[in-house]
């Protein structure tokens, strides 16, 4: 996902705000983002709840953002972490695949 968030915003809000509140709100963030995917999930007719998901994630981001910003996670290691789930993943997908294939009869 190709976003922006202004670091400068950030960085003054943390200051401001202080370690306590931020990762506070981050808290309170990650978990109405959870709600809003089970909205979607629930109501998928229902065009509010697209839009309340956007407006969660967005929230999210800012979110990791500030946790960044307090020196409470790194880039460079999320990355590493990305980069060993994904490939992790990449195998299950393929076993997944393989099982369904075996199953359909394939
Ligand atoms: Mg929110």
């Amino acid at each position: 996902m190709k976003v922006t968030v202004n670091k400068e915003i950030v960085k003054k809000t943390n200051v401001i705000w202080g370690k306590d509140e931020v990762t506070d709100c981050a808290m309170e963030e990650f978990a109405e983002a959870i709600q809003a995917v089970s909205k979607v999930r629930r109501f998928p007719k229902d065009k509010r709840t697209y839009e309340n998901l956007n407006d969660e994630i967005a929230d999210v981001l800012i979110a990791i953002e500030a946790l960044e910003d307090l020196g409470l996670i790194d880039a460079e290691s999320v990355q590493q972490f990305i980069d060993f789930k994904q490939n992790r993943q990449k195998a299950r997908n393929t076993n997944k695949e393989m099982l369904l294939a075996a199953k359909a009869g394939k």
